[in-house]
């Protein structure tokens, strides 16, 4: 069975305080022996201060991006082994708001190449893929999933399934409270899984956790984490407080159960 696991990704929110604080809760609402793994997908510069404040608590540390050069004229990028320096053992690639939004405007070559440094530098990537609003009524959903994922996985190999993460984020419902139905989430995933299956093997693909991510909060948490093939989630705004973050996961680990 596949050990939920639930990332929350603080975009460029929260500073040092207000993360410490935010780990003191957890440190007392999580624990470590549970079946739920939970990461912290925070800004760079707060990601050696935190390893300090995480310790023992079993709780593992993310970048929100990584660069795919190992070093350069590449001013303000980090590279995949800067990353693993601070401790951080995830990553987020390929989310919504970098190909969409901020001006880097990320294609899926690029992100094939991010997803390649992340895993030679042995970081699990949490692998973003979603479509938009326009593609949704256009009945393209699962097409724009095929695509992404087999454009980020071209020449990928994946040698453990549990390093390897993939996010299913509906563009539509990031940050807008939007949330999908369970079973739009279930349906996306279901596909995306079968469709891994294509890549590498299925019972590869069968142990490769599947988040969904878009306006998560603790009272839609319960009924999507039970869908099938959903392994937890991807948390923005809902994991910025420690009481609505520390539901969710009670909610992934209740979904096993
Ligand atoms: C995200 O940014 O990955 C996300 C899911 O955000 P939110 O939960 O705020 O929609």
């Amino acid at each position: 069975m596949r050990r939920p696991l639930v990332a929350a990704n603080w975009k460029m929110n929260l500073d040092l305080l207000a993360i410490r604080a935010l780990i003191a809760d957890l440190r007392q609402s999580y624990d470590k022996s549970s079946d739920v793994d939970v990461v912290l997908c925070a800004a760079f510069p707060y990601l050696f201060p935190m390893a300090k404040a995480l310790a023992g608590t079993g709780i593992r540390m993310g970048g929100q991006d990584v660069f795919h050069e190992a070093s350069g004229a590449y001013t303000g990028e980090v590279s995949a082994a800067m990353l693993v320096d601070t401790g951080a053992k995830y990553v987020i690639i390929g989310h919504s708001e970098r190909r969409h939004t901020i001006g880097h405007l990320e294609d899926d070559h690029m992100i094939n190449l991010k997803l390649k440094a992340a895993l030679n530098a042995g970081l699990t990537p949490i692998l973003c893929v979603g479509e938009t609003i326009a593609e949704r009524k256009a009945e393209r959903t699962l097409d724009i999933l095929t695509f992404q994922l087999r454009a980020a996985l071209i020449g990928v190999e994946i040698d453990n399934p549990a390093k390897f993460v993939v996010a299913y984020e509906p563009v539509w419902a990031i940050g807008t409270g939007q949330v999908a139905t369970p079973q739009q989430a279930q349906d996306a995933h279901a596909h995306l899984r079968s469709e891994l299956g294509g890549i590498i093997a299925s019972e590869q693909a069968d142990a490769v956790r599947i988040l969904y991510g878009g306006s998560v909060k603790p009272d839609s948490a319960a009924e999507i984490f039970r869908q099938t093939d959903v392994d937890g989630g991807l948390i923005g705004g809902a994991s910025l407080k420690s009481d609505s973050f520390a539901a969710i996961i009670t909610a992934a680990l209740a979904s096993r159960s």
